[in-house]
């Protein structure tokens, strides 16, 4: 098989050969690019391996372009990285690694092209193409890389035991390689990640993170959610999904499992958008409905308080996952604490103040929220998903039409606490929060217009009633 390279990539591909030649030094491409290339997937950055010195080897690369890009390098690990305006170049020298059991840390010595590939994670990733300038172009394929590729199928190159072993993130690897590639991960490879499960725990929260966020941004991310549950990893990787599975039964009435649904719901918004936080939105939606679960006799089974209890969670759970506790977070809370909002304004006479309140309480992530109701809908019966779907195309009719007359999304009440403040000679605090939501619930509620005279009258009148007084009135006192 030949390898497709584009003329820019051939030309840098010819340069790093030049300079390998130069230093005297075998040099390949290899893992992702190489494997990414045949599969005709996109590509930002080429691994090199060279047998030597990676970081000299980098150097001379950089020297051999114009203008000269700046190389970085870690001495520790014998690792450089050229950055180049359309490709990012890695350069790693071949190593040796032997574990020892008691150590998270192998000793790393310099090795031939047979160690290397010997201690890479799966043969479609060991696929290596020559860059000596003798060689140029030669592909060796020592564990049948190219067969594993067209066969879908992820597999250790030695003993799955001894690779899990080894390096127990490659389990989470195998599965993200899994559902970024729609790849199947072969037998004997499969059960050695269930019987090493547990090893996961040595592996830091970060690295662990990185493989759940690039499974969340696969076209289906539920296949690798399904295969950490199949695996056990799930039980140790994220408890609280996995008690979302199953369906309990009172009185012969049971619900639905939620974790099903909530791997579909996550499917059916990746269809939509490769926002990595609707989709963790998408995930956590339902979260906390196993700890809000009752069977109430009139009832059947119920969940409430789920999305606020859920949105609570949130802060926990990125915490943990070590994901970033900032406006990203923010937006998934308030997405699963209004994923049922929406819902109630499908119901009959629906007054305009509830769809303002909404318009207020989702402000610019609206239409995001309406895009998490919608993939909410997983119902089989194709008559009720159409209603749905009807009865939430009704809610944004309304919603445009309020929007339209209100202008609600990036509303702010008339009266500001620093004219609060100011009119009252108060300092921040309790009172100033209780005049301040009068107001603004007074005309989320349509009790008043959204006027500054009007709205001024109710701060006097709030007041009042908690006995403050103007500043002015105080003074001729
Ligand atoms: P992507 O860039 O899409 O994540 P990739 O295959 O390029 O995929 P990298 O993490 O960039 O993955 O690593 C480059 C190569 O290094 C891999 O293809 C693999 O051969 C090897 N590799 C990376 N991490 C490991 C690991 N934990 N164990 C063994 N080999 C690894
Ligand atoms: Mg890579």
């Amino acid at each position: 098989m030949q390898v497709e390279f584009s003329s820019k990539e051939l030309f840098i591909l010819k340069k790093i050969a030049n300079a390998a030649d130069e230093l005297q030094l075998s040099c390949y491409l290899i893992g992702g690019f190489v494997r990414d290339k045949i599969l005709s997937r996109p590509t930002k950055d080429a691994d090199i391996m060279c047998i030597g010195d990676a970081i000299q080897l980098a150097h001379e690369v950089a020297e051999n372009f114009n203008p000269k890009p700046s190389v970085s390098f870690f001495k520790t690990f014998g690792t450089a990285q050229v950055k180049l305006p359309d490709l990012e170049l890695e350069f790693v020298g071949a190593r040796k690694e032997s574990y020892v059991q008691e150590s998270r840390k192998p000793t790393i010595e310099p090795g031939t092209l047979e160690d290397d590939l010997n201690r890479r994670d799966f043969t479609i990733n060991t696929i290596t193409i020559d860059l000596s300038k003798n060689n140029f172009g030669n592909l060796i394929d020592r564990f049948n890389g190219l067969k594993d590729l067209s066969e879908k199928i992820i597999k250790t190159p030695s003993q799955p035991a001894q690779t899990f072993n080894d390096d127990p993130l490659r389990m989470m690897r195998a599965i993200r390689f899994a559902t970024q590639l729609n790849f199947t991960i072969e037998a004997k490879t499969f059960n050695s990640i269930c019987e090493n499960a547990e090893r996961i725990k040595i592996i830091s929260q970060e690295r662990i993170t990185d493989e759940l966020n690039k499974i969340m941004l696969a076209s289906k991310p539920s296949a690798g959610w399904f295969l950490l549950q199949k695996t056990g990893l799930l039980k140790i990787v994220f408890p609280q999904l996995l008690a979302l599975q199953g369906a309990e039964y009172i009185d012969g009435i049971g619900h639905k499992d939620n974790f099903t649904h909530t791997l579909q719901v996550l499917d059916n918004i990746a269809a939509h958008t490769n926002d990595l936080w609707l989709r963790w939105a998408a995930l956590l939606h339902d979260i906390a409905k196993p700890a809000t679960k009752r069977f109430e006799t009139e009832h059947g089974w119920t969940f409430h308080g789920h999305e606020a209890l859920g949105a609570k969670w949130v802060t926990k759970i990125f915490a943990k996952f070590k994901l970033p506790m900032n406006e990203k977070m923010r937006l998934v809370q308030k997405l699963v604490a209004l994923h049922l909002r929406p819902i109630s304004l499908t119901k009959e006479n629906i007054t305009d103040s509830a769809i303002r309140r909404l318009l207020f309480e989702a402000g610019e992530d609206v239409d995001a929220l309406m895009m998490l109701c919608e993939a909410d809908i997983t119902t089989k019966n194709k008559y009720k998903a159409k209603r749905y779907l009807q009865n939430f195309e009704l809610v944004r009719e309304r919603m445009n039409a309020v929007e339209e007359k209100d202008k609600m999304r990036n509303w702010q009440p008339p009266i500001t606490g620093d004219v609060i403040m100011e009119t009252f000679g108060l300092t921040p605090g309790k009172n100033v929060g209780i005049i301040k939501d009068a107001i603004r619930e007074a005309i989320l509620d349509g009790d008043i217009t959204n006027d500054y005279n009007v709205a001024y009258s109710l701060m006097l009148q709030k007041a009042a009633a908690l006995n403050i007084l103007p500043v002015k009135l105080k003074q001729t006192q």
